[in-house]
């Protein structure tokens, strides 16, 4: 399959909404900024080998490459619209891109997001997304606004997607085929179809002070809001959801470094005021989205953890960082 081939093949199964005004196949695409909205950007890329294993299947890797920039979407209290892809693969398979546009294009669909354009090239297997959205005009949620007295939330349950990768690791799940054990299947689904909060960060806009996604870990991510805002933080572990303890990694600690410093939750770490609480607790119930309170935003810039026995003692690398 050429590029040609693919480019028009691609054509065929895309559809576009009212805010598309041209899409795949010109020199670049046309949208139209609804009225009184904002333009929200964010660019992820996810390459072989760093990202994802080379036997990932290509459904799995097109939904997580959009997946990914939807949840930065998310966490800035975006509605997501347009996304563009730039990949690069070492030969063309053409039954290989269908399957990987079917993964890409699904979680399209449930967010109404068009695919405007892109780029194909040779090279290692690498895929990178560019996502678009929008939010009302001046309400994006950004990471320095949280302020002392704040309540510190987190969506969802932490450590799982990094649960499954441990248990792959010591030879207990396989990443490539469905789990016998319904809740090792659980874990998996966390780590290769992640599902990006968009809902919760829209009903956040207006009562989030600043808004996170948890990609690398909890700690790093929450560092990110403290230093961006200039304030310090307190985590109290007992109020965190996380993956469930296991002897098979190792017990208790295990599962307490899992959920505070494992990555690829893309769950949202947010503040808000106290005054805040009923309407946040209201905005989750509207969205079906799982929260909770897992600490205070203080003055200074430390960050804390507290757990039953203690204090938690953070490691020198809070997650995942490149070039490491
Ligand atoms: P140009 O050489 O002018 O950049 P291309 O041949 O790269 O054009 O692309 C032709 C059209 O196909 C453009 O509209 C481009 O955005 C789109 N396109 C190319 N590759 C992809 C891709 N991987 N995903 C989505 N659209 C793509
Ligand atoms: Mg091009």
């Amino acid at each position: 399959m050429s590029e040609f081939e693919f480019i028009k093949h691609l054509k065929a199964r895309l559809t576009h909404s009212a805010h598309t005004i041209l899409g795949v196949g010109d020199d670049a695409a046309v949208v139209d900024c609804p009225a009184g909205e904002q333009l929200v950007v964010t660019t992820d890329t996810l390459n072989v080998g760093v990202h994802f294993l080379q036997e990932t299947a290509p459904e799995d890797l097109g939904w997580k490459a959009l997946a990914v920039n939807l949840s930065d979407l998310a966490a800035m209290g975006a509605q997501p619209r347009w996304c563009t892809l730039a990949i690069s693969v070492d030969h063309a398979n053409a039954h290989w891109f269908e399957r990987f546009l079917e993964g890409l294009l699904a979680l399209a669909h449930q967010h109404g997001v068009d695919l405007i354009g892109g780029d194909m090239t040779q090279g290692r297997l690498s895929v990178t997304i560019t996502a678009i959205g929008t939010v009302p005009d001046g309400q994006a949620i950004r990471r320095d606004g949280a302020q002392s007295g704040d309540d510190l939330w987190v969506t969802g349950c932490l450590g799982e997607a990094a649960g499954a990768l441990a248990y792959s690791r010591v030879g207990q799940l396989n990443l490539h085929a469905r789990a016998a054990d319904p809740s090792d299947e659980k874990l998996r689904q966390r780590l290769i179809r992640p599902i990006p909060r968009i809902a919760a960060g829209i009903g956040l806009r207006n009562l989030a002070s600043a808004a996170i996604d948890v990609s690398d870990g909890l700690l790093a991510d929450l560092r990110h809001i403290c230093q961006a805002s200039q304030v310090g933080a307190h985590v109290v572990f007992a109020a965190l959801p996380h993956v469930a303890e296991d002897p098979r990694l190792g017990g208790w600690q295990a599962m307490a470094d899992l959920a505070l410093t494992g990555g690829d939750d893309y769950e949202l770490c947010f503040t808000a005021p106290v005054t805040a609480r009923a309407a946040i607790d209201a905005a989750m119930v509207t969205s079906a989205t799982p929260a909770a309170r897992i600490g205070t935003i203080e003055s200074g810039s430390a960050l804390r953890v507290t757990l039953q026995t203690g204090e938690y003692a953070l490691p020198s690398v809070l997650g995942y960082e490149h070039f490491r």
